[in-house]
């Protein structure tokens, strides 16, 4: 037996030489604590600027990252995904030093297509051919307006596209397109940028629905659902503030030729300025993170999450219910920070977005339903809306292309798990 593990062990190094490795960041793994471990000088830590240093603290417990290992087992470079287009790289440079930069995520897009014929129901069928759970529901979601005209017989041919890193699926896929072939007519289904699908496109890229609005003179606002409340219902984390530095997604430096994200928006503050949670929601952090200095992160519902940063001291503890506006910190300058502010991120299902895209909006723009009022004479209007649907006309040629010259598989991404990994893949 050892004799065999030996001989496969020979066989991969002397082949395949470096190896890549998918791995998961270890719970509560101090960045400081993974160099050691690795053997890689903490002299590294010395050379980051103040940004740098905070980027270190978007390194999130269970996150996937990617090791590099020589013949003899030890780890050459590492990346670490930081947001959804950077990612953290530590590698060695000429003077066998190793060195960290941020670099941007190589990520691989690819449009893939499908063909479904329904021979019991819609969703069984599809789900059944695509074994893909996300795929299935962005289809249902595509198809919403659609799916009860869809019968026995009928064909659902569509195009998606999909990212991956390293040969590993990432984010969900994107319906670009479907075309449904009845026995007697055949129709496309147009998909505007947030999915919905639509059943007529024109050359301009937009199609024109007629939206119906009930009770249109005697309206009352009702939340349509929590999502759209907590999407819109962020405020400022401090009373009497400015924004001293604003957030960046991955700026790229054009002289230094390095990339710089800020991942939050600063607001100055005198050191003990109280600091109130955007959001109603439950404290899951409270203490120290890498650059960040002192820290709390409060999580929010519809997968938001707040961060504050470079705190002097904590009013909340882990486990507490706060509501938006209540007192969670004193601001202050622990932390790589150049001098007293608040730094605060707002994080959307792990990524970080812009606060001041959520802080301050108008809950009543979107997301509302009309309740017609009780003495009210009902009415129904109908508007006209245009939505942009991005690429029409190419991705209906694309998929008449894949018809027309009868591809009837399927090109779903092999099975990643067996695809060996390549340094190719990672930059
Ligand atoms: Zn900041």
């Amino acid at each position: 037996m050892t004799r065999i593990i030996l001989l496969v062990l020979l066989i991969s190094v002397s082949v395949f030489g470096n190896v890549v490795t998918k791995q998961n960041w270890k719970q509560g793994q101090k960045f400081t604590n993974y160099l050691q471990s690795n053997g890689i000088s903490l002299d590294l830590l010395k050379s980051l600027d103040e940004l740098e240093k905070q980027v270190v603290g978007e390194i999130k417990g269970g996150q996937v990252f990617y090791e590099v290992k020589d013949d003899s087992g030890k780890v050459i470079k590492v990346y670490i995904p930081i947001s959804s287009t950077l990612q953290i790289k530590i590698s060695k440079n000429q003077t066998n030093e190793f060195k960290f930069s941020i670099i941007p995520i190589n990520f691989k897009e690819d449009v893939y297509f499908g063909n479904v014929t329904i021979k019991n129901s819609i969703w069984s069928d599809i789900a059944s051919h695509t074994h893909n759970n996300s795929l299935t529901q962005k289809l249902q979601k595509a198809l919403k307006s659609f799916s009860s005209k869809i019968g026995k017989g009928d064909k659902v041919a569509f195009l998606y596209s999909q990212k991956s890193l390293a040969g590993l699926l990432s984010g969900s896929p994107q319906i670009l397109i479907v075309k449904i072939t009845k026995p007697n007519k055949e129709f496309f289904v147009y998909i505007d940028e947030e999915g919905n699908g639509h059943n007529e496109a024109f050359e301009s890229v937009s199609y024109v629905i007629y939206e119906p609005i009930i009770g249109k003179q005697t309206i009352k606002k009702t939340n349509e659902n929590n999502n759209y409340k907590s999407k819109l219902n962020f405020v400022y984390p401090m009373r009497n503030t400015r924004i001293t530095s604003p957030f960046s997604n991955g700026r790229y430096h054009p002289v230094l030729h390095i990339y710089r994200p800020h991942f939050g928006t600063d607001f100055g503050a005198k050191r003990g300025t109280p600091v109130m949670s955007v959001e109603d929601g439950v404290v899951i952090f409270v203490g120290s993170e890498g650059g960040y200095g002192k820290t709390v992160k409060v999580k929010h519902s519809g997968g938001y999450m707040s961060l504050y940063a470079h705190l002097d001291g904590f009013r909340a503890n882990v486990g507490d219910n706060v509501s938006k506006g209540e007192v969670i910190a004193y601001s202050g300058n622990t932390g790589t920070s150049s001098g007293p502010h608040l730094h605060l991120g707002i994080y959307l299902n792990n990524s970080p977005i812009d606060p001041m895209s959520v802080i301050g909006g108008e809950s009543s723009s979107v997301g509302y339903i009309l309740d017609k009022v009780s003495d009210a004479v009902s009415t129904k209007t109908y508007e006209t809306k245009k939505i942009p649907i991005p690429n029409a006309i190419k991705h209906r040629e694309m998929i008449n292309y894949r018809l027309n010259t009868g591809v009837q598989t399927y090109d779903w991404i092999d099975d990643a798990s067996k695809r060996k990994l390549s340094e190719n893949d990672l930059e």
